[in-house]
């Protein structure tokens, strides 16, 4: 058995057959799967997707570098949208910061104002936060500390020593898929899965984005065992305890 701690099915991309994906998923011993909305018209989707499946689970957020050109009332809206369904959700986000995407300085400060706004959202629902920082993981990490909020930093490739700082405060680190792309001989593929603590690791295929296989362009949750693979085969542990090890993690610390 196996989580994956983050993912969209309620992206366009799996309009057509979500129900084949989960279903592939299940079969592949996936128990969990935690799908991720990131605008309003993606919260609501995944709310029904979870309403439909017992092995999905809803987070709700707002995507970090689509946050300086929104408009207000969207903004407004998701909070809403958050609150409102908060019962349902195991976490706030995908929220953070995205310096890679987002360079001008009025766009930056912009995005910095909505990841605080659904900070405080999440530490007066007392939901746990999915963060996603590029580029950015350390200012992301600082701006955490003055909330009183469980974190994890999706799909993470910043450095291996703040891997360790960040769980060390009790915060969580997902490895993606897109690890397995690179591969186990890269070199600093290797040292931050060898760095990143077992005890504040997850893992996620981010699907439908950062297929493992090459060539193939959609990702789904059943290929969240490509990198448990990795994992195991870096750190020189079985595939089902880095599985079972993860999974325990993402129950931890997800609110549902
Ligand atoms: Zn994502």
């Amino acid at each position: 058995m196996v989580v994956d701690a983050h993912c969209h099915l309620c992206f366009k991309h799996f309009r057509r057959d979500v129900e084949n994906v989960v279903r592939r998923a299940e079969e592949a011993g996936v128990e969990r799967m935690y799908d991720c909305g990131v605008t309003p018209e993606t919260i609501r989707r995944s709310l029904e997707i979870s309403e439909r499946f017992d092995s999905v689970v809803s987070t709700a957020g707002l995507h970090p570098p689509r946050a300086p050109r929104m408009p207000d009332g969207v903004i407004d809206e998701t909070v809403r949208l958050v609150r409102e369904n908060a019962d349902r959700l195991a976490a706030v986000g995908e929220i953070g910061l995205d310096y890679h995407y987002i360079k001008d300085p009025e766009e930056r400060r912009v995005m910095r104002s909505v990841f605080e706004r659904f900070l405080e959202l999440a530490e007066d629902l007392g939901k746990p936060v999915v963060i996603h920082a590029r580029e950015a993981e350390k200012d992301a990490f600082v701006t955490l500390t003055s909330y009183s909020v469980v974190a994890m930093f999706h799909c993470y490739d910043g450095p291996a020593g703040l891997a360790e700082a960040i769980v060390e405060e009790g915060h969580y680190v997902s490895l993606s898929t897109i690890h397995c792309i690179r591969g186990g001989r890269d070199p600093g593929t290797r040292k931050l899965l060898e760095k990143v603590p077992l005890e504040g690791m997850l893992v996620e295929t981010d699907s439908p984005y950062l297929s493992p296989v090459k060539g193939k362009r959609r990702n789904e949750p059943a290929n969240v065992w490509r990198i448990v693979e990795l994992v195991a085969e870096v750190k020189g542990m079985g595939v089902e305890e880095v599985a079972d090890v993860t999974s325990e993690n993402a129950v931890a610390f997800y609110d549902l």
